[in-house]
């Protein structure tokens, strides 16, 4: 994982005017446009305008974000690839834009994270040094562990989360089933033989199904 991912393009006065996203003023980054109206903006560009304003900035027609659509014209992709930048990290010139990936994956001077930097490891440093770290960084070699245990934990989240929703269900089922049972029945205090009145039923309901136990005797004996 890179951080200064960056590059500078070389000449940039020279780039043809129709390469150029008019919010940003730089050459197109994921190019995408609206059949509607044909204009063609970076993905980022349009994506933070729409947030303000959805329209095209450029011909101000109505329009929704999704009316816009990668570019797939093939020479205008090409002409965009082939754009020179030079490396920020390295310095190194004329690498065409369509390949600056590639070069961030063997630049030597790009600063790379450690790729335990998602468990917290906070080293930053350049890929020649990256092999000295990677041998002690204590963090990556539990990432696997962590990694499955991890896993665990989601599986028994959703296992837990499932049986959550199963014991709502019985339990509301059962409340219900077990209401009607009791309509109309006349129920006797099992501790002082009492008869039990209609509002302490819920008694029975909250300790059921063992034993009717009225209030007096819960309070008595299940303080
Ligand atoms: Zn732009
Ligand atoms: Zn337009
Ligand atoms: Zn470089
Ligand atoms: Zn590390
Ligand atoms: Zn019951
Ligand atoms: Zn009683």
């Amino acid at each position: 994982m890179a951080i200064n991912n960056s590059y500078e393009y070389i000449n940039e006065n020279s780039i043809h005017e129709d390469l150029l996203c008019s919010i940003c003023t730089d050459p197109f980054e994921d190019p995408v446009s609206a059949n509607q109206c044909g204009h063609v903006f970076c993905r980022k560009c349009i994506t933070d305008t729409f947030c303000n304003t959805p329209r095209c900035p450029t011909c101000r027609h109505d329009l929704v974000l999704e009316d816009f659509h990668p570019v797939t014209l093939r020479p205008f992709l090409n002409q965009l690839n082939q754009l020179l930048v030079k490396c920020k990290s390295c310095s190194q010139i004329n690498i065409q834009r369509g390949n600056f990936q590639d070069h961030m994956a063997n630049c030597e001077k790009v600063i790379l994270l450690c790729p335990a930097a998602h468990l917290k490891c906070d080293w930053k440093g350049q890929r020649h040094e990256m092999q000295d770290h990677v041998t002690i960084c204590s963090l990556i070699k539990f990432q696997p562990a962590i990694d499955e245990l991890n896993t665990v934990i989601k599986k028994q989240s959703e296992q837990i989360h499932c049986l959550y929703t199963i014991l709502e269900k019985i339990s509301s089922n059962h409340k219900k089933v077990c209401e009607e049972s009791y309509m109309g029945t006349e129920v006797y205090c099992d501790v002082c033989t009492r008869k039990l009145a209609f509002g302490e039923l819920k008694h029975r309901l909250h300790y059921c199904p063992q034993t009717d136990i009225c209030s007096n005797c819960i309070k008595q004996h299940f303080p």
